[in-house]
Order: structure tokens, then C-alpha cells, then sequence
């Protein structure tokens, strides 16, 4: 395996192409082919802290990543009208609490709020009270769990560079057809609409939901989630900025499904999410538009996806990435992640002697159970809505879901218990914010902190309350902080 064909330039392509040149650059050769006609979806522009681990490994200054994508930062998600009409709650990326060995943090919270000697549990959350606050700062003296809002287009060109500066060649063109091996089936070349052939030993399908390798040639199957899942539609528009950047996504339900608002330096990315069993699209674009507070500088663009995933992300010499091995809707902004750690994978199982069977298996593995349990949690704020107003949130609060979720809702309703299983991306933190802010209220809870009395229970938690509070006060604004750290050179 000497020479990798990326099919596709959009982010998941030249992410691979990044950091596959960086890392493996002097045992392998790199191809990416593109098309400028076909173009990327254009949106994908809220990301998970694990980016920055991923810009580590890629070796970039963030800073100067920051300015070349105008991108700001995030600290989490703040969910509006979702259990019911009015109700507000951040789903932040920070601790919350000081948990101990034998209970989380929220059981302390619960059993104080029992005796009715705390406040909300967002409290208790730096990264909660940095964003609302609107405030934030890093450095080597400030501990702060966060990602990136950033631009799709911008962040591709500048992954470009870095690839293009690494030794990959970029070929532009459309691919007309997808050569394969008569005898086993293998993807041999890609044949362009030029007549050029792209011949190559390992070819990652990046080409986004067609999925031109991994589907339209291999036939490798897709496991549909539309049952649970009943969004299929989005409408994405920018607009310009009306006042500082918020450090959080902001993503507000509405009658069919939701809509989201990711601030940057120079604008403000908005989509419509909607079921089209629910809303007809002449009413989501008019929604849209009402719901706006800049003005729009692009026409609302209509994308329709199929939630799920690819029954193999690899298959013969062919791996999927992106788009093309599978979509969870954008709710908490997974897919970019999820490249990165298909990447990541790849890089550590990559076939230098030729396709493993087993190898392949156990990618296949790993991706499938990561993609079913982010699944989960994005299923988790549609069926815990308390929403009565409309048939798709009938549809939601009634649905039955996965039982490997009902067994959280269940293990949380009764006793408070949540888990991290280990091939799990979000936290024990993240559920429960997530369950409390969806009003899914246990009924029980470790009574270890009975053993506290009310007096140190309620001073603990009003000095954790009140540290936090003055590290906020003492930070700059996001927008400050923007300005000085890392605003393009012309803003
Ligand atoms: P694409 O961007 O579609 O790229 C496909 C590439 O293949 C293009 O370069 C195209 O030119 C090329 N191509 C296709 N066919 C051919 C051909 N025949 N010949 C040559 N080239 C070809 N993710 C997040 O992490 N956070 C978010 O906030 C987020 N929001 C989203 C909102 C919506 C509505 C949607 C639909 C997705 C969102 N995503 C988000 C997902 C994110 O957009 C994608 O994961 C990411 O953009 C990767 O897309 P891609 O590179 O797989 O596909």
C-alpha cells in the first residue's frame, strides 16, 4: 500500500489529506481529486474540544488556524424550547462540579437540592458561567475545556495549503467512473470526465452523501435512522454580525425541528433543521428568514440528508469518511469529529502490507458503536421533550427508541445513574446536563451525601459557586479576547 487516492475536497478530504501528509508523508503518496463544479455541502461549522487535539497533531499554531478560518471560540450549546416552549439550558463542555470516587458530582447536587440548599447545577460549571457571561481566555494559566466556531470554506482552503505543502497533489475534475479489480472487486482507478486516470493501492471516499466508492460502487449498504431521528432537511443562510461574538452554538427548536446560529469573526452561520414529513419547505425557508437577526449575504441553501449510517465505512480498499460513511444530524456537531477519528484510526491501523480482514472488522467496529452511541445522545434531546404543540413533537415524546438508550433514560429516571461506556464520546457530564435540562427529573439518588451535613454541604457548594463566579469576573470578554489573540490582520 504506497499510493492513498482521496476522492473528495471537502473538509472530510482535505482533513485526511492534512493529516495523512503530516504524519505518514515520507512512506506514502498522497492524491486528493476535486471538484470546484461539484463543490462541499458548505456547512459543518460547530466542532467538539477534541479538534484541538487533532490541530495538535496536525501541528498548527491556533492563533494563526483562528485567523484563517475567523473563528471563534465555543464553549457549548445552548438549547432553547426544547422539553417545552420558554425552557433554556447550556449543554457546556466543562466538569461540572468535584465528583468523587463513589458518586458524581449531580448526586451531591441532588441531594442538596432535596434539602433545598443549592442553586441550578450550571452553578457549578466554569465553562457554563464563562458562557454566559460571554466571557473567555486561555493560556498556561487557565484550565478551560473548548472548541471552535469556524468557517467550512475557510477551514478547507487552509487544510489545502498545509496538504499541498506536505506533497499532496491535488487533481481537479470530475470523476466519471470508479474502476474495479474483475476478480476481487478491489477499486483499481478512478477514470476522470478529462480522460486522466487516477490510479492508487488505498482510496478514501470523501465524496459526501453520494458516496461514489463506497455506495455507487461497492454497494456497501446503509442502516437508515429515520425512525428516531425525523429530520432530513436543513436550509443553511449567512448572515452579517449584529453585535459581539457569542462563546456558544446556539440551537432553538421550532415546531418541525430546530435551528442553529454558530457565530464568527465576520458573520453568523444559521440553518433551518426541519422534518419535511412536517414542514413544507416554502415554510421553513419563510421561518428561516423571520427568525434571522443580520442581514442574509447568501440565498438559504436546501440540503436533504438521509440520517444513518454506511453498514461498512470500510470495504475492500475502500474507507468512507465524512459525509460519505454516515450522518447524524448536526444537533451537537459530531461530524467533524467524527472524521478526525476515523482519521486518527486509519493512521493507526493503516495497511502498509495489504488488507487484514481482520483489521478491517475492527475499524468497522469501532465506528459503528461510536456513531450508535453519539446517535443516542442526539435521540435523547427529541424524546425527552415534553412538547405538546405539534405533531412531530407528538412523534418525538412517543417514539420508542433504542433499547440501548432506554436503559440510560430508565438507569437515570430511577436512581440518577449516568455512565460513560468506553467507546462513548460524551462525558458523564454531558448526559446529565442533558437529561436535567430535558426535565428528566430521578427519582432516587446515591445518598452518600447524607452523610454530609446541611451546613457543609451548602458551604461547599456556595464556595465552589463563588469561585467560579470570581474567575469569570476576572476574565476578558470573548470578543476582547478575540480581538487581541487571534482577529485577521484587516478586521
Ligand atoms: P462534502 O463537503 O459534500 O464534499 C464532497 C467532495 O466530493 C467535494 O469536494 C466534491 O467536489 C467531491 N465530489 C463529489 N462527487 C465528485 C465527483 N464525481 N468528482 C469529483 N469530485 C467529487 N458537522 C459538524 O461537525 N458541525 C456542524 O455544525 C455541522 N453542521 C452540519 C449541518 C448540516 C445541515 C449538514 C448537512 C452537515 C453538518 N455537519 C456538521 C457535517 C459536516 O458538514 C460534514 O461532516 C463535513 O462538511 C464533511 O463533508 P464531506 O467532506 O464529507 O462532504
Amino acid at each position: 500500500m504506497k499510493k492513498v487516492v482521496i476522492a473528495g475536497g471537502g473538509t472530510a478530504g482535505w482533513i485526511a489529506a492534512a493529516a495523512l501528509s503530516r504524519q505518514l508523508g515520507r512512506l506514502i503518496e498522497i492524491v486528493l481529486v476535486e471538484s470546484d463544479e461539484i463543490g462541499t455541502v458548505g456547512v459543518g461549522e460547530s466542532t467538539i474540544p477534541t479538534a484541538r487535539s487533532f490541530n495538535a497533531l496536525l501541528g498548527l499554531d491556533e492563533p494563526e488556524f483562528m485567523r484563517a478560518t475567523q473563528a471563534t471560540f465555543k464553549l457549548g450549546i445552548a438549547f432553547e424550547d426544547w422539553a417545552r416552549v420558554g425552557d433554556r439550558y447550556v449543554h457546556s463542555f466543562g466538569q461540572v462540579g468535584t465528583s468523587t470516587w463513589i458518586a458524581e458530582f449531580h448526586h451531591f447536587w441532588l441531594e442538596a437540592r432535596a434539602r433545598g440548599l443549592a442553586g441550578e447545577i450550571g452553578d457549578y460549571c466554569f465553562e457554563l458561567q464563562a458562557a454566559e457571561a460571554g466571557k473567555f481566555a486561555t493560556g498556561s494559566d487557565t484550565t478551560i475545556n473548548y472548541a471552535y466556531h469556524l468557517d467550512a470554506t475557510l477551514y478547507g482552503r487552509f487544510l489545502r495549503a498545509r496538504s499541498e505543502s506536505h506533497g499532496v497533489t491535488r487533481v481537479e475534475g470530475r470523476i466519471a467512473s470508479v474502476e474495479q479489480d474483475p476478480e476481487n472487486g478491489f477499486i483499481r482507478a478512478l477514470a476522470m470526465e478529462s480522460g486522466e486516470r487516477v490510479e492508487g493501492d488505498l482510496f478514501i471516499d470523501c465524496t459526501g452523501f453520494r458516496g461514489l466508492l463506497i455506495e455507487q460502487t461497492l454497494r456497501a449498504g446503509y442502516e437508515d435512522w429515520g425512525q428516531w431521528l425525523a429530520t432530513d432537511s436543513a436550509l443553511a443562510v449567512q448572515t452579517g454580525s449584529v453585535g459581539p461574538a457569542l462563546p456558544y452554538t446556539r440551537a432553538i427548536a421550532h415546531r418541525a425541528g430546530w435551528q442553529w446560529r454558530i457565530p464568527l469573526q465576520h458573520r453568523v452561520g444559521n440553518g433551518l433543521v426541519y422534518a419535511s414529513a412536517h414542514m413544507e419547505d416554502d415554510d421553513a425557508r419563510a421561518l428561516l428568514i423571520e427568525k434571522l437577526e443580520g442581514e442574509a449575504i447568501t440565498e438559504p441553501r436546501l440540503i436533504r440528508y438521509r440520517t444513518g449510517r454506511r453498514r461498512k465505512t470500510w470495504d475492500k480498499n475502500c474507507i468512507a469518511l465524512g459525509l460519505a460513511s454516515g450522518f447524524v444530524e448536526p444537533l451537537e456537531s459530531t461530524s467533524i469529529h467524527l472524521i478526525m477519528i476515523a482519521v486518527t484510526r486509519l493512521m493507526q491501523l493503516f495497511p502498509f502490507s495489504g488488507i487484514s480482514d481482520a483489521v478491517v472488522n475492527r475499524f468497522n467496529e469501532q465506528a459503528r458503536s461510536e456513531l450508535e452511541s453519539i446517535r443516542d445522545f442526539i435521540i435523547l434531546h427529541y424524546k425527552l421533550t415534553e412538547r405538546d404543540d405539534s405533531a412531530f413533537w407528538r412523534q418525538c415524546r412517543d417514539m420508542a427508541v433504542p433499547d440501548s438508550l432506554a436503559e440510560r433514560i430508565g438507569l437515570f429516571r430511577e436512581a440518577g445513574f449516568a455512565y460513560q461506556a468506553s467507546e462513548d464520546l460524551f462525558r458523564v457530564d454531558s448526559w446529565v446536563q442533558v437529561m436535567l435540562g430535558q426535565r428528566l427529573q430521578p427519582l432516587g439518588h446515591h445518598r452518600v451525601g447524607e452523610l454530609m451535613g446541611s451546613e457543609r454541604i451548602q458551604q461547599s457548594l456556595a464556595d465552589l459557586k463563588g469561585k467560579i463566579a470570581a474567575a469569570v469576573q476576572r476574565m476578558p470578554t470573548h470578543q476582547a479576547f478575540i480581538d487581541r489573540y487571534c482577529a485577521p490582520a484587516s478586521a
